[in-house]
């Protein structure tokens, strides 16, 4: 049952009223009460009040004969009041006058609220009690509410006296007992329509919820471009909404990402498979070839199967680096030999373009990075410049320090890339000149597919470094590769 959100929060919701009602009402039922007792009191002072005074009058209109008591009867008979008795006392507490002694016939109200009893046992236990108190109140327990009694002493004739006054507490257990039965009824028909409202806006509130669990399910593969209802930008709900469709972006834009890999490498690879495929049935298609024509078929087929297999491993590398799992081992290595290196390695491809390589000679450059990976950084944008660079054209790479860190540039005077592929030629199979490209694919030399760019700009990054194109017109192309100052490291000689 607990199981739904809405559940929960009615169930909350109804349980922290509940606490609160209680409470409310034990603090209402205590203020009432403490207030109708305060108010009997008040009365019962009041009438005592105005008992004396009558008395007063009473004593000095009577004759000897009469005395204290008839004077007593005579106020008795004045201040006659439903469910109020009054008694004069000796100090050692004996009945002198009471209330309930007039004759019958002169009483009134009877049937209203019926008078409290003074029997002598009630006023032992009225005055025991009040020696035991503060205040001239005291409540004895009984039926009805019980009794409030209250005891003031007074001189009358020269003699000290105490007036009695006892009061039902009928009327106010009753107004007491109509509270609770109120309260009683009222809480729980309070917490009843409050948890069903609060049940209804919880549903109400939460529909968003469901209706976005109903369209999430229903998302897939294939229909990633759809997206959640944004029912209020402004609320949590519809703040959850808006992130969950930015996700939804983001996994939509790598799945098309994905796709156009997949197809772009299966087209890349349908080449040389179509290649190697057609080569070799002519081959073998003609049982009386020379030695020589089968060298030339086999040295065509090396050739696709060397792309083939140089796109595979740049796919599989590109493919591991998605995944964070091509490891970066770093090492101390010196940036200027790296780069003579890798000058040297490709002088052979470049003296057969009679290409003029030539390493700018900036001092030691020691650095920490991934050796490996930086001299396939560099092979991939050498390779380049050579492929990209007309016969007898000039290659210039430098590696120097720099304030922003280690600096590579790789510089060519070949034909440059048209300005409206600047922007696009690290991405992934993006060829800026498909049809150079397949030109210089023939066999001899080393056409890409149009990962070693991307390849490039990734170990830059892998270094936390950047790889970006600094120039590139019709005098000719520089690339630029940075490694943060961090890569740097002090050479000894400093
Ligand atoms: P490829 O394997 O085709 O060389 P790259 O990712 O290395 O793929 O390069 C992408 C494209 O950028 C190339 O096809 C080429 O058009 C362009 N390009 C790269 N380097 C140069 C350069 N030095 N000069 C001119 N064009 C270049």
């Amino acid at each position: 049952m607990f199981s739904s959100v809405r559940a929960r929060l009615t169930f909350w919701y109804a349980g922290v009223l509940t606490c609160t009602l209680l409470l409310l009402s034990l603090v209402i039922y205590w203020i009432v009460k403490r207030s109708v007792m305060a108010r009997t009191d008040a009365g019962l002072v009041e009438l005592a009040d105005s008992f004396l005074a009558t008395l007063d009058a009473e004593l000095s209109d009577a004759t000897p004969a009469n005395g204290v008591a008839a004077a007593a009867r005579q106020s008795m008979l004045e201040h006659q009041y439903p469910g109020h008795s009054f008694a004069v006392l000796t100090p050692i507490g004996q009945k002198l006058a009471a209330s309930e002694d007039l004759p019958a016939a002169t009483r009134e109200n009877r049937r209203t609220e019926p008078s409290p009893r003074i029997s002598p046992e009630i006023v032992q236990s009225c005055l025991a009690s009040l020696s035991s108190t503060e205040t001239p109140f005291v409540t004895l327990p009984g039926r009805r509410g019980g009794t409030r009694c209250y005891v003031r002493s007074f001189t009358a004739a020269r003699t000290d006296w105490r007036l009695m006054i006892l009061a039902s507490r009928h009327p106010e257990s009753e107004l007491l007992a109509r509270l609770r039965v109120a309260l009683g009824w009222l809480i729980p028909i309070t917490i009843i329509l409050a948890s069903a409202g609060g049940y209804f806006l919880a549903r109400k509130n939460l529909a968003p919820v469901a209706d976005m669990t109903a369209r999430a399910n229903l998302i897939s593969e294939s229909t990633l471009h759809e997206r959640l209802a944004v029912q209020n930008p402004a609320d949590e709900l519809g703040r959850l909404a808006a992130t969950l469709n930015r996700l939804l972006d983001r996994l939509d834009l790598a799945f098309q990402r994905q796709r156009r890999f997949i197809a772009d490498a299966s087209h890349e690879l349908r080449t040389p498979l179509a290649i190697l495929q057609g080569e070799s049935e002519v081959a073998l298609s003609n049982p009386t070839r020379t030695p020589e024509e089968y060298r030339e078929s086999l040295s065509a087929l090396q050739h696709e199967a060397r792309r083939l297999a140089r796109i595979v491993e740049d796919m599989f590398t590109l493919s591991r680096a998605d995944a964070g799992q091509y490891p970066v081992n770093r090492c101390e290595l010196y940036l200027d030999e790296l780069v003579a290196e890798c000058a040297h390695s490709v002088r052979t491809l470049a003296a057969a373009k009679s290409i003029t390589l030539s390493v700018e000679p900036n001092g030691e450059l020691p650095v920490s990075g991934d050796e490996s990976l930086l001299s396939r950084m560099l092979l991939n944008l050498l390779d380049n410049a050579i492929k990209y660079t007309p016969n007898g054209g000039k290659i210039t790479v430098a590696a120097r320090a720099t304030p922003a860190g280690a600096q590579i540039t790789v510089t060519d005077n070949g034909t440059g890339i048209p300005r409206e592929f600047h922007s696009r030629i690290f991405e992934r199979f993006f060829r800026a000149d498909l049809a150079r490209t397949r030109a210089n694919s023939a066999p001899g030399s080393a056409g890409g597919a149009g990962l070693g760019l991307s390849i490039a700009k990734w170990i830059a990054e892998a270094h936390r470094g950047t790889l970006g194109l600094t120039r590139s017109d019709a005098s000719g192309t520089v690339f630029t590769v940075t490694l943060p100052a961090e890569a740097l490291i002090s050479s000894p000689s400093d």
